[in-house]
């Protein structure tokens, strides 16, 4: 288990989901990386962002709707469903996840990170199908784990599109994380992931407080 991180700390594979979220990070694509476990626990697939990426098989790819989530998910079978399952993300998904996770039928979703700007958690209008197959939904984790993905969110925007909507959304509501994030290493600087991890830990930020975990 690697020891540059907390992440052991928590019952779930984060160890991969923040592996996975590095991965879409430094190949300048939205940070998110999602494990799906099977009702053992068992690593059932992966997948990350990969809506910046050049197209490749297998998964959702140069699409907008190329999520970590929803390239997870699409390893599942429309044969069965997955109540006993969780999808694990790195960032509170968004209406476009939570509503696949709903439709492939995974009855857990676990996310690490709150998404101020994207996040759906709590703001999605269910449906009567919605009703009829429940989702729980908890998150996020604590430290460094539930602070990190949304700066390497709001990083890869300051990198991306420093005069977009993201950026100027926390620039207003969150300046205190767009210092932070400022102060990450470009997706192109050839850095690792602990010590990103160990500087966050060293800048002692912890997340909001005022994040509601549950419901949908
Ligand atoms: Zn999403």
């Amino acid at each position: 288990m690697a020891r540059w991180s907390e992440l052991d700390a928590w019952d779930g594979p984060w160890i991969d989901v923040f592996v996975l979220m590095w991965e879409a990070y430094v190949a300048g694509t939205i940070p998110v990386g999602a494990v799906l476990t099977d009702e053992t626990g068992r690593v059932a697939a992966r997948g990350r962002n990969r809506i910046f990426d050049e197209p490749a098989d297998g998964e959702l790819v140069g699409s907008r709707l190329a999520h970590a989530e929803v390239n997870a998910l699409l390893a599942l079978s429309p044969e069965r469903t997955y109540e006993d399952w969780t999808l694990w993300s790195a960032l509170e998904p968004c209406h476009l996840c939570l509503s696949a996770a709903f439709t492939a039928r995974v009855g857990h979703v676990s996310f690490a990170c709150s998404d101020a700007y994207g996040g759906a958690v709590g703001r999605l209008l269910p449906s009567r199908d919605h009703a009829a197959h429940p989702l729980r939904i908890d998150g996020p984790l604590e430290g460094v784990p539930g602070v990190l993905p949304e700066l390497l969110l709001i990083a890869h925007y300051l990198w991306r599109r420093p005069e977009g909507d993201v950026v100027r959304f926390y620039a207003e509501r969150r300046p205190n994380l767009i210092e932070a994030a400022k102060e990450l290493p470009a997706p192109t600087d050839g850095a690792g992931l602990p010590e990103v991890y160990a500087a966050v830990r060293a800048r002692g930020l912890e997340p909001p407080r005022s994040v509601s975990p549950t419901g949908t």
